[in-house]
């Protein structure tokens, strides 16, 4: 860190502001110790949950975006990223440091793939500290990645190239706008910094704040390896610090199966949330499953664009694993990995621990039907619904017609008119087939009971208007590339606010042009 100039440093957020508790709870268990290898002692603490080490500073940084909307949730003033005082650049890209930080990765293990991974951790996250914005309130830990190598590293550099940080930063984002519960992005910085792949790339760096980062591998990572008391440890730290209602149980289970119902529900309803916008995530190992439900680590994730439940957007996954359709039960599976971790910690885990996990499927229909009910702009509950919806889903997977376009345009159909509007129709090759289904779906709106206009607008909010694109995150990651931030910065407001027209801004809202069906994205890069 020969570049810091030592006196002039930044001040930073209030430093009192900075509550580090995952910090602070692995500094209780009491076997830390100082280690060498290739980090100065002074500056490498390790613990079980981790080891506390500073970023490898980044050369020449630049901002490539920030996020003024999760700057405010953190109560930074309006002008964080430029204040001299504060030197937001250079803190988060590794070149200083403000005070009251706790840096530290951590250790997590899990199932890649369906298989038992081993021991894996943040090979290049390293969480910089909690931040509570005001006192009682709630807190976002804020961390770095690809902020260089950590003891996780394994084969990895412990970087992140500027393609993969600016999909991460654009989806986050995006994500939450479409009220999908995710972690969140604050910004982007670029870097001169040569990174290789499989061909030589820059580096950058993505700055992720969420209430926690914590994974259903942390807790694999202590059943697996016979740490039975730091695994009660930190499910006792989790109940008590992210769910604190549940810390004396609740519905007549004990804090320890309350809290795993509550994670069952949780995820249930942000995969939910995925199948009704067409997201699919593309690597669903159970290190890539947050503890608190939120969309995690957003790798060769992609949007549907043509309606296909078979849609694979990760191409390393040649089987299909984590194809669009199969997320929800893959999401099962991996709560039982995650239940499978904590019988350690259960008296009798055979009994109590199937039903919690049988919920799933209840949870994940209540969430998918009332989204899919929202889209479809029914208030009601009748029989033959869910006939409707999955003719509908037939049809759009029979002719690959756009997901997004489609949906959006149900809220086209205008009782008074009676006939299925063009915007709908002429998304098919089969007008008949449309039609066909646009006569039943007139039929079932005549029961409902609200308004046309307040029909149509409630569907506006349910069915965004525009998604992240794999194309278009290529085209701006393109102009990123030859250093040109403009596309990323306006794909980044206009998917601010996915469910309003924006008039202007319509080629967003289209079908991607050829050359699209054949991007690929592969897992880490
Ligand atoms: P992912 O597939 O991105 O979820 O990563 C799986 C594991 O590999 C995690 O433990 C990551 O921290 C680690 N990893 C991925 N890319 C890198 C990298 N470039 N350097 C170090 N570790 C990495
Ligand atoms: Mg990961």
């Amino acid at each position: 860190m020969s570049d810091i100039d030592s006196a002039s440093l930044p001040a930073g957020p209030d430093g009192a502001r900075w509550i580090n508790r995952l910090a602070r709870f692995a500094h209780e268990v009491p076997d830390v110790r100082r280690d060498g290898d290739t980090i100065p002692a002074e500056t490498r603490v390790r613990h079980p949950f981790g080891t506390d080490l500073p970023a490898q500073p980044f050369p020449e940084p630049h901002w490539v975006a920030t996020s003024d909307d999760c700057a405010a949730l953190l109560g930074w003033p309006s002008d964080w990223a430029t204040r001299a005082d504060w030197r937001a650049l250079d803190v988060l890209t590794g070149r200083a440091t403000w005070p009251g930080l706790h840096t530290m990765a951590t250790v997590y293990s899990g199932h890649q793939f369906g298989v038992w991974a081993g021991q894996l951790g943040d090979g290049r996250a390293l969480l910089l500290g909690e931040w509570q914005p005001a006192a009682g309130g709630p807190s976002w830990e804020i961390q770095l990645k690809g902020a260089g190598r950590t003891p996780y590293s394994r084969m990895g550099d412990g970087r992140a190239v500027l393609r993969s940080s600016i999909r991460e930063f654009l989806c986050s984002e995006a994500m939450h706008a479409l009220g999908v519960p995710t972690t969140r992005a604050l910004c982007v910085a670029g870097s001169a910094l040569p990174v290789m792949r499989e061909t030589p790339e820059t580096g950058a760096v993505v700055t992720r704040v969420a209430p926690s980062f914590l994974r259903f591998g942390h807790f694999e990572h202590f059943a697996h390896s016979g740490q039975h008391e730091s695994l009660r440890r930190l499910v006792e730290f989790t109940i008590a610090t992210y769910f604190p209602a549940l810390r004396e149980g609740a519905d007549g289970l004990d804090p320890l199966h309350a809290w795993l119902a509550e994670v069952v529900r949780r995820t249930a309803a942000t995969v939910a949330h995925w199948q009704a916008v067409g997201f699919a995530h593309g690597v669903m190992n159970t290190d890539n499953m947050s503890i608190l439900g939120l969309t995690i680590d957003y790798g060769p994730f992609g949007f549907l664009d043509g309606f296909d439940p078979g849609y694979i957007c990760n191409h390393s996954d040649t089987g299909g694993r984590y194809a669009f359709a199969r997320q929800p039960n893959i999401a099962w599976w991996n709560l039982h990995a995650l239940a499978h971790a904590l019988r350690p910690l259960c008296a009798d885990p055979d009994a109590t621990l199937p039903p919690l996990l049988d919920a799933f499927s209840e949870r994940f229909i209540d969430a998918y039907s009332d989204h899919m009910r929202a889209k479809l702009g029914l208030e009601l509950a009748q029989d033959g619904d869910k006939e409707l919806l999955d003719d509908l889903l037939a049809l759009l997977a029979g002719e690959r017609v756009d997901m997004t376009i489609a949906f959006r345009a149900l809220s086209a159909f205008d009782r008074g008119a009676g006939a299925t509007p063009p915007a709908f129709r002429d998304q098919f090759i089969d007008r008949a087939a449309a039609d066909a289904w646009g006569e039943r779906y007139l039929r079932r709106l005549e029961a409902e009971t609200r308004a046309d206009a307040e029909r149509r607008a409630a569907m506006d909010r349910a069915n965004p208007k525009f998604v992240l694109r794999n194309h278009l995150a290529q085209e701006a990651i393109a102009q990123a590339e030859a250093g040109e931030f403009g596309a990323v910065r306006e794909l980044h407001d206009l998917l601010r606010r996915p469910y309003d027209e924006q008039p202007g801004r319509e080629r967003y809202a289209a079908l991607p042009p050829d050359w699209a069906r054949h991007i690929e994205v592969s897992c880490s890069s």
